[in-house]
């Protein structure tokens, strides 16, 4: 099977190494807006060829397109304009209602099926692309009865083989528990990182106390604002429910400091541990 990858960074560059290793796709075509990621991406050998967007478009079965939300607007029905009744596309966007709207009333929504693996790091670009990234994570399949059957079962096969977990939310419930389980905690460690940066001037310093804890909560900040800014920017109601959540929470801790009540604080802590039944 060909299979065009649209974005040949971190998302893209994965699911290409995932989708040759394991024979899924006998050939990968590349598209990008950026040549220079291209010669990276043939250089690591994520990818067999990079051709412009028609060509690959005329040439595979799958295009699956991995580039932030905000182009996903306008190249989602770009691509459905010039596909035929055969072949399948496959968005892996992060936000989801924004762009099932845009292809609502498209004569060939069908084809089209919504995903996003939840699957992830910090970095960004081909550079940034890994193998097993997707091993046993879960990918939220949107809006499902909108796909054609043989659609929706051949991106069923195809995150299966990679080897993920498949789920099923429609799109306005996918973007409100991504703003739970990813887009706050991206905020939360960009305003942290800011605040340490702030209070702490000299860097060296930073780099010399900062244990465990400090990088592995700051670690998100580190994630690309090319990516994450159309994130927040679709996502903004949602986010901002989240936000106003989590700010009554840290004005919570607050002032049982400031009353020196440790015995709350001491439970507050307790109830938290509860995570742990989640995420262990
Ligand atoms: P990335 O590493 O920055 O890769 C995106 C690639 O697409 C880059 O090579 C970029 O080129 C290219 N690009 C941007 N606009 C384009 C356009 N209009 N046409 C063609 N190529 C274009 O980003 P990523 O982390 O892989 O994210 C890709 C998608 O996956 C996003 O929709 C994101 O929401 C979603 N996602 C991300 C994660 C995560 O943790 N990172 C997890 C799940 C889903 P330039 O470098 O020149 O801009």
């Amino acid at each position: 099977m060909t299979i065009a990858i649209i974005g040949v960074g971190l998302i893209g560059g994965s699911l290409a190494i995932a989708l040759k290793e394991n024979g899924f796709a006998s050939r990968i075509i590349g598209v990008d807006k950026s040549q220079a990621n291209l010669d990276k991406a043939i250089r690591r050998r994520l990818i067999d060829e990079d051709l412009p967007l028609e060509q690959a478009l005329a040439a595979a079965d799958v295009l699956i397109v991995a580039v932030p939300v905000d182009a996903l607007l306008y190249l989602v029905p770009q691509l459905l304009d010039g596909m035929s009744e055969h072949q399948v596309l496959i968005d892996v966007g992060s936000t989801k209602q924004a762009v099932v709207d845009a292809v609502r009333q498209h004569p060939r929504r069908g084809r089209f099926v919504a995903a996003h693996p939840m699957a992830g790091t910090e970095y960004s670009g081909p550079a940034a692309a890994v193998p097993n990234l997707f091993d046993h994570k879960c990918v939220v399949l949107v809006d499902k009865e909108d796909s054609d059957p043989d659609a929706l079962q051949l991106a069923e096969r195809l995150f299966i083989s990679i080897p993920m977990r498949l789920a099923y939310l429609d799109a306005r419930a996918h973007d409100v528990h991504a703003a739970y389980v990813s887009h706050i905690s991206h905020i939360s460690s960009f305003a942290l990182a800011l605040t340490v940066l702030a209070k702490e001037k000299d860097e060296d310093r930073i780099f010399e106390l900062a244990g465990g804890g400090f990088s592995s909560t700051v670690r998100l900040a580190k994630s690309s604002p090319d990516m994450w800014a159309p994130i927040f920017r679709q996502n903004r109601d949602n986010v901002l429910d989240v936000l106003d959540e989590h700010i009554e929470q840290l004005s919570r801790f607050r002032s049982l400091l400031i009353k020196k009540d440790f015995e709350t604080f001491y439970r507050l802590m307790q109830e938290a541990n509860a995570i742990r039944r989640i995420i262990d």
